[in-house]
C-alpha cells in the first residue's frame, strides 16, 4: 500500500494502494482495497456502526477532519470507502458516494444542489421512479421541470431557462434504447449554466463514460450489472469534488440513504467480474437481436449494436459496444406479449436487469404502468413492446427459448 492521497485536499487522508496508472480491467480488481493488518487477500467486511478512539483529543480530531478515519457508518465506513474509491477510480470520477439504492443516487443528484425557484430539464424518457422525481417531487417543493424529447436537441435548447440549473438524462433509455447524444446535450447545458447529470445504468461504467463526453454527475444503480446477480440493492453518485463536498456529503450525511457495508462488499466483489460479465452479456444481446431481427412475429427490434438502430451514429461516437438490453415488439399487443412471456421456459419473468439470470419484462402494464396512454404511446412503449434483459446463459440456449416463445404471439 503507498500512502498516495485520496484527495488533492490538504487534509489527512486514508492510504490507498497506487492503482490509477493500470489499465481499467485491473482497477476493477485493485482499486480501493484497505487492506487489515491481517493481509487478507479479499477485502475485509467492516460489518459495524461505529469506530472507538485511542483517546478523547482522537475523537475530537476525527470529528474536525484533523485525523483521517470514520467515525459512524451513516457517514463512511470503511467497506463503503473502498467501493467508492475504486468506482471513482474506475469512473475516472473525482470523488464518489455511494448510497443503499439507485433511486437514492438519482434523489441526491437532482434534489441535494436544487431549492425552491430552481429548473430542470430532463429527458421524458426514463426509468419510472426518476420520472417521478423530477415530474411530481421537484414542484412540489418549488422545483419546476420541463421533460422533452431527449432526441430532439432543439427541445432542450428550448427549455432552457435562466433558472435551469439542471439537464438529466438516461441513454440508453428505459425500456426503449434510444441513444441520446450526451456531448451535444452536455453544451447545451453548459451554454445556459446547467449542469447535467447522466442515469449511466443501461450503458454501465464498461461501455459508455459520460464525465469524458462532457457530463457533470453520473448515478447508477449498482443493482444492476455492478452486483449483477441479484442479490443486493446499491447505489452511486460520481462527479468533481467541489460538486461531491459542496452538494451531496452533507446531504447523504445528514438524510442517512447509507449504503450497508455489507452491500458494499457484494458490489466490491462484483466490480472484479463486471467486465467480463458485461462484455459476455452484450455478445449475448448482440446474437439474440441478430437472431429476432426479421422475425415475421417481430414488427420492431430495437439494439443500439446493430446498424439499423435508428441513433447508430451516436451510438459509434460514444458507446463502446452496444447493450446487454434488447428490445422488441410483438405482434398481438398486449396478449399477444403476455403469451410470448408464459412460453419462456428459461428466461425469467422479472422487472429487475443486468443479472447473470436473463430477464424479460412487459414496461407497458409493470415499469411505466403509472404513465398514462399516451405518456407510452409517445415513449414509443407500445403494449407487445417487451424488454429483455440478457444474461450469461449460453446464447443458443436464450435463442431457442426465445423463437419457441415466438410461435404464441
Ligand atoms: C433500476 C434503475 C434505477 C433505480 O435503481 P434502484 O437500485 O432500484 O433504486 C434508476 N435508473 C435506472 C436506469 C434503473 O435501471
Amino acid at each position: 500500500m503507498s500512502d498516495q492521497a485520496n484527495s488533492e485536499s490538504a487534509k489527512p487522508t486514508i492510504p490507498l494502494p497506487d492503482t490509477a496508472h493500470y489499465r481499467r480491467e485491473t482497477r476493477l480488481v485493485h482499486s480501493g482495497s484497505l487492506r487489515s493488518q491481517f493481509g487478507e487477500t479479499s477485502e475485509a467486511i467492516f460489518l459495524t456502526q461505529g469506530f472507538v478512539y485511542d483517546s478523547a483529543e482522537q475523537c475530537e480530531a476525527r470529528f474536525t477532519g484533523d485525523d483521517a478515519g470514520f467515525q459512524y457508518s451513516r457517514f463512511s465506513n470503511p467497506t463503503v470507502f473502498s467501493f467508492e474509491q475504486r468506482m471513482a477510480e474506475f469512473e475516472g470520477a473525482e470523488a464518489a458516494r455511494a448510497t443503499a439504492t439507485g433511486m437514492a443516487a438519482v434523489t441526491a443528484a437532482i434534489l441535494a444542489p436544487l431549492r425552491a425557484g430552481d429548473h430542470v430539464v430532463a429527458s421524458k424518457a426514463m426509468f419510472g421512479s426518476c420520472r417521478y422525481i423530477v415530474e411530481d417531487l421537484c414542484p412540489r417543493y418549488g422545483i419546476e421541470s420541463t421533460l422533452v424529447d431527449g432526441l430532439d436537441l432543439d427541445q432542450w435548447q428550448a427549455a432552457m431557462r435562466p433558472n435551469t440549473k439542471t439537464c438529466f438524462l438516461e441513454s440508453p433509455t428505459n425500456p426503449t434504447l434510444d441513444v441520446l447524444d450526451i456531448a451535444a446535450i452536455a453544451e447545451i447545458a453548459h451554454a445556459g449554466g446547467a449542469r447535467l447529470v447522466v442515469d449511466n445504468v443501461f450503458a454501465t461504467p464498461i461501455w459508455q463514460s459520460p464525465l469524458k463526453l462532457g457530463a457533470d454527475v453520473v448515478v447508477y444503480s449498482a443493482t444492476k450489472h455492478i452486483d449483477g446477480q441479484g442479490r443486493c440493492l446499491g447505489g452511486v453518485v460520481l462527479s468533481s469534488t467541489a460538486f461531491i463536498e459542496e452538494h451531496v456529503q452533507m446531504y447523504l450525511r445528514q438524510t442517512g440513504p447509507s449504503l450497508s457495508p455489507f452491500n458494499a462488499w457484494v458490489l466490491l466483489k462484483g466490480l472484479e467480474t463486471l467486465s467480463i460479465r458485461v462484455e459476455k452479456q452484450t455478445s449475448n444481446a448482440a446474437a439474440i437481436a441478430d437472431a429476432l431481427a426479421g422475425h415475421a412475429k417481430v414488427p420492431r427490434l430495437v439494439y443500439p449494436g446493430r446498424a439499423d438502430h435508428p441513433q447508430a451514429a451516436t451510438v459509434k461516437k460514444q458507446m463502446g459496444a452496444g447493450s446487454t438490453l434488447v428490445g422488441f415488439e410483438v405482434t398481438g399487443g398486449k396478449a399477444g406479449a403476455f403469451r410470448v412471456l408464459n412460453a419462456l421456459k428459461l428466461v425469467k419473468i422479472s422487472n429487475n436487469l443486468g443479472d447473470a439470470k436473463s430477464l424479460v419484462t412487459h414496461p407497458a402494464t409493470t415499469t411505466h404502468q403509472r404513465l398514462k396512454p399516451e405518456a407510452r404511446a409517445e415513449l414509443g412503449i407500445s403494449d407487445g413492446f417487451i424488454r429483455l434483459s440478457v444474461g450469461l446463459e449460453h446464447k443458443d440456449d436464450l435463442i431457442e427459448d426465445l423463437l419457441a416463445a415466438l410461435q404464441k404471439a
